[in-house]
């Protein structure tokens, strides 16, 4: 099956839950690259104290950290039906070491896409998770504007873009996922 699948989109666009239903229902090993980021902190760990100020303020942790703890995830191999990797790439660099100097290869890349930023600032503020205040949430925004969006271009040119519009109830946007990616529930 064509199951590794990268998901994108602004944070507040309903990815979490998504994936959520995709792992249930198609059992995909979830990767979330934040959670680990948040667990790495969060238990103190060497690697953790180093990017919790980042973290905190919403910027990116540096993409050398990231590669460490990608790559290790990722040469896990523990995936049997399908991978949905979530918070990585980020930004150009990222990308061409994902694809390009480490030549993984993925099936689909889905993007969430919802346009209006007043939405995804209202989801973000309401769910209220540590790193969630207003400064950080812009700052959010902005770095994905400026940084992640470009990417998209790269994935579109390689056949590999899914974009869904993320705007409607979550049973919506699900049927919406799952046509984009031409499969059925079993
Ligand atoms: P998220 O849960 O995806 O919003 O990630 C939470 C935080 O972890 C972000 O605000 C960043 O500080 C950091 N982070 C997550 N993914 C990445 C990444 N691919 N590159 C750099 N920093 C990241």
């Amino acid at each position: 099956m064509d199951n590794k699948i990268i998901i994108m989109g602004i944070q507040g666009c309903g990815k979490g839950t998504q994936s959520a239903k995709l792992v249930e229902d198609f059992g995909l090993t979830p990767v979330g690259v934040g959670d680990m980021f948040r667990w790495l902190a969060k238990n103190n760990t060497t690697i953790g104290r180093k990017m919790k100020e980042a973290m905190a303020r919403g910027e990116l942790v540096d993409d050398q950290t990231v590669f460490d703890v990608v790559k290790w995830r990722l040469d896990l191999h523990d995936w049997d039906k399908g991978l949905l990797l979530d918070g990585f790439p980020r930004n150009e660099k990222q990308r061409r070491w994902l694809f390009e100097e480490n030549n993984y290869k993925f099936d689909h890349v889905l993007y969430i896409d919802i346009p209006d930023e007043r939405i995804v600032v209202e989801r973000m503020l309401a769910r209220g998770r540590a790193d969630d205040n207003e400064a950080a949430i812009k700052v959010r925004i902005g770095e994905y504007r400026r940084e992640t969006e470009p990417t998209l271009a790269a994935y579109e040119k390689a056949g590999l873009l899914r974009t869904v519009n993320g705007i409607g109830t979550v049973d919506e946007v699900y049927a919406r996922i799952l046509a984009a990616l031409g499969w059925k529930k079993a």
